[in-house]
């Protein structure tokens, strides 16, 4: 028999398993069985009316050609606009290239910026694409871990002790998925500042910039600006911020080098974003903005709620998130109560016996926890979360002596 061979970094990656989750669910759908879904990481809303309505006409205007690869003027000037009027940056169209969703803004920054022999430095619990693609391209990522006793906060100090000779760029995702953490304003102006000395890159994923429930200082771009303008590029979507996640938007601001290198890859690669979408995000951001408003203020309404539900088992520790809409749970203590090993055990019993499907912290390299996607209805969270706490006390009763 032949052995298939396939190129080498194929070896190197790892298929989503946050889509694993999705996958599932679909099956079992399929099958006629009823799932409360809570493992989806996009928001529940439809998209707002006046965005669609944007899409029509661009249809009606037979707005169905090429576009310039790296996106039409009229919308990187519109990304522009937005984080001007957002966080008070100036960034000019040479400087922005529009992308097939903040995934694509991101990877083509890591085809960038590194290669072989390059560490880059994330924050752990990860999104798992981040760290995917800094492998795709050739450089090795390099891991520090945030913990829940400190609400995962991302610490400079942690990050810059990780700095060798070798690390070419920090990456950093804030607000956080999976674990909702924002990094404190003067933190990062830490990490800028060791970053000018040293010549690293500092690229932001600001993909859940919009969903931030509290009002705390987040002017990322701002610090960036100021510290290391040079060595910033700034990853944002409209994924989140407009419910469009399946119309494939995003967006990098950078340094006039770095986007066209970008540029001239997506032109080999996929080209331009659909231009249909392109007019639908032009209306998005700079159309009202008081649909994110209405969005952010329902995901806070369900976070608290769900927050509030899930305190009825002392077992489940979640801290209530600053941003995103995920409540990442220690579920360490059932972990060790009954037959499960890992939290991977635990999300499938939880689907098969509870019909409830959630994210395993392995999927985010924090085993032992899971996320809840909150970007659900309330009812849904009402029905999930009783049957979470069900499955819990089926499994490992609440002990007298450990709950007094
Ligand atoms: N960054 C993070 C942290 C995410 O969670 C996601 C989507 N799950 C993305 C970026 C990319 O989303 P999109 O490609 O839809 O913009």
């Amino acid at each position: 028999m032949m052995t298939m061979k396939l190129a080498d970094r194929t070896t190197r990656i790892a298929s989503s398993p946050t889509m694993k989750v999705t996958a599932t669910v679909d099956r079992l759908r399929r099958s006629g069985v009823e799932i409360i879904d809570f493992g989806a990481g996009e928001p529940d809303f439809p998209t707002p009316d006046l965005v669609k309505a944007a899409a029509r006409a661009a249809l009606d205007a037979d707005f169905t050609k090429y576009t310039p690869p790296s996106g039409i003027a009229e919308l990187k000037r519109a990304v522009c606009d937005r984080y001007r009027a957002d966080y008070g940056v100036e960034y000019h169209e040479p400087e922005a290239i529009i992308t097939a969703g903040g995934k694509q803004a991101l990877y083509n920054t890591a085809l960038s910026l590194f290669g072989p022999g390059d560490e880059v430095i994330t924050h752990a619990p990860y999104w798992p694409t981040l760290t995917e693609q800094i492998k795709l391209a050739d450089a090795t990522p390099v891991l520090v871990r945030t913990h829940a006793e400190d609400g995962f906060a991302i610490r400079a100090q942690a990050i810059l002790d990780a700095v060798t000779s070798r690390t070419r760029g920090i990456i950093v995702n804030s607000p956080c998925n999976p674990t909702g953490a924002l990094i404190a304003e003067s933190e990062l102006e830490a990490i800028a500042d060791a970053a000018v000395r040293r010549g690293i890159w500092i690229v932001v994923d600001l993909c859940y910039e919009k969903l931030i429930y509290e009002s705390v200082a987040h002017n990322l771009p701002g610090v960036l600006a100021r510290k290391c303008r040079e060595l910033t590029v700034l990853c944002g979507s409209a994924s989140k911020a407009y419910a469009m996640t399946g119309w494939r938007c995003g967006w990098a601001l950078g340094p006039a080098p770095v986007v066209a290198a970008a540029g001239a890859m997506q032109s080999h690669s996929t080209s331009n974003v659909t231009s249909i979408t392109q007019k639908a995000v032009v209306e998005a951001l700079t159309g009202s903005q008081q649909p994110v408003k209405t969005m952010l203020d329902e995901y806070r309404r369900r976070r608290d709620q769900l927050h509030a539900w899930l305190m009825a088992d002392p077992r489940l520790r979640c801290l209530k998130p600053a941003g995103a809409f995920y409540m990442f749970i220690d579920v360490g203590d059932l972990l060790s109560l009954d037959g499960f090993r890992t939290s991977i055990d635990f999300a499938e019993a939880l689907l098969a016996e509870a019909r409830v499907a959630v994210t395993p912290g392995e999927a985010f390299d924090a085993p032992g926890f899971i996320r809840i996607s909150y970007a659900t209805s309330l009812d849904h969270l009402r029905e999930g979360s009783a049957r979470l706490l069900e499955f819990a006390r089926t499994h490992a009763p609440v002990r007298e002596a450990a709950a007094s």
